[in-house]
């Protein structure tokens, strides 16, 4: 059976075979499947390569590809589906993914809905491993959420209407053509993301704005290194209709961030800075938000607390997203509806997504009305 018969048998629920699978005639020696059982946890996976549409330029690389793992779980004939994106700078990466995925003993969980025990065990297998665990949880979501019939923006009391514009992110190119090309591409988003930390900072907000008019923010990459010249970048950036400023400095730099931050007429958003849930409370001594990301916070389960969180201390809350399938992006935007912004391009910029989900309708996130996370396997 290859890859593609594989996933779309499970994704028609038909019964699995009561030995593990190896999936090496698809060319996926890593991939496993455990034994199938009635009324237990299936964990399925295997490596998936994500080909970017455009190289990415950030403030201290540049990639063409990124290294996934998708992830299914099955139990009683309903699959969910999950994944993990692994930018470079997280640490983790598909041999990490897949060691911490064949770690897991999910069969000895005969009831998916304990999300808290799950996340637990998930915990106690390895401290870190935040990518590799949010796959789990991604596909616990999915799978759950089928059971009840229901999409989590549903099951959490959310109002769909009330999902924010995603903004599209865009990087510098050398090549004024190419440059061009690339900003009229935003076209139909109503905020824009400008990745600097660069050399072209001023450069490529001013070629922006030449050709459009629409929002921006800008994400530093933590780039910028000195703190009054991130001041300065501030106050320049205000003047050019810029929503906030995220991670301007290098996470270490914490004392300069809240220096800056008591300064800059702009909001100071924190992503690189923090994980999970547990750095929310110190974030806010020097940031004025936090951006929430599945693959940083373990997945859904900790990023719904971690939004609640940050608002009950004050705190803007921003939902990103890692260059991944509409799969976990998809399963973001069922939070969308409770933060301030979103950055939901992800799936927008591989050229081989395998699911379809979020929709951008008018520059606006739009949740598919589907039960689980919203998603559908089509590749
Ligand atoms: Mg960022």
């Amino acid at each position: 059976m290859n890859r593609r018969n594989f996933l779309k048998t499970s994704a028609l629920g038909l019964a699995f075979a009561a030995a593990p699978i190896s999936l090496s005639a698809a060319g996926t020696d890593t991939a496993t499947r455990k034994a199938a059982r009635s009324g237990r946890l299936n964990l399925s996976f295997e490596p998936y390569e994500l080909k970017l549409r455009h190289a990415f330029n950030l403030a201290r690389n540049q990639r063409t590809t990124t290294p996934g793992v998708q992830v299914q779980i099955e139990y009683d004939g309903l699959v969910g589906y999950g994944e993990a994106s692994m930018p470079p700078y997280l640490g983790e990466n598909v041999e990490s993914v897949c060691k911490y995925l064949n770690s897991l003993d999910l069969a000895q969980f005969s009831d998916p809905f304990r999300l808290a025990e799950i996340h637990e065990y998930l915990d106690s297998v390895a401290p870190n491993d935040r990518a590799a665990k949010a796959s789990v949880d991604i596909a616990l979501h999915d799978l759950t959420g089928k059971i009840m019939g229901q999409p989590w923006y549903k099951i959490w009391g959310l109002s769909p209407e009330k999902a924010p514009n995603t903004s599209f992110t865009i990087s510098y190119d050398a090549d004024p053509k190419e440059m061009a090309a690339k900003i009229d591409e935003t076209a139909p988003f109503k905020v824009v993301k400008i990745k600097m930390g660069l050399d072209h900072d001023k450069e490529i907000t001013e070629a922006f704005r030449k050709r459009s008019d629409v929002p921006i923010c800008v994400d530093a990459n933590q780039g910028w290194t000195d703190k009054h010249k991130a001041l300065d970048m501030c106050k320049w950036l205000a003047d050019r209709n810029c929503l906030f400023v995220e991670q301007p400095m290098p996470k270490e730099m914490f004392e300069e961030t809240a220096w800056l931050r008591e300064r800059s007429p702009l909001p100071i958003i924190a992503d690189e800075y923090l994980q999970r849930i547990s750095d929310v409370r110190r974030a806010a001594d020097a940031y004025d938000g936090i951006n929430i990301k599945l693959m940083k916070s373990t997945g859904l389960y900790e990023a719904h607390k971690m939004a609640n969180l940050a608002r009950a201390l004050g705190m803007k809350v921003m939902l990103g997203c890692m260059t991944e399938t509409s799969c976990a992006v998809t399963a973001a935007a069922q939070l969308s509806p409770m933060v301030d912004w979103a950055d939901l391009d992800g799936n927008l910029l591989i050229a081989n997504d395998r699911f379809d989900g979020i929709k951008i309708v008018d520059g606006k996130v739009t949740i598919p009305d589907r039960p689980g996370i919203g998603v559908e396997l089509i590749g």
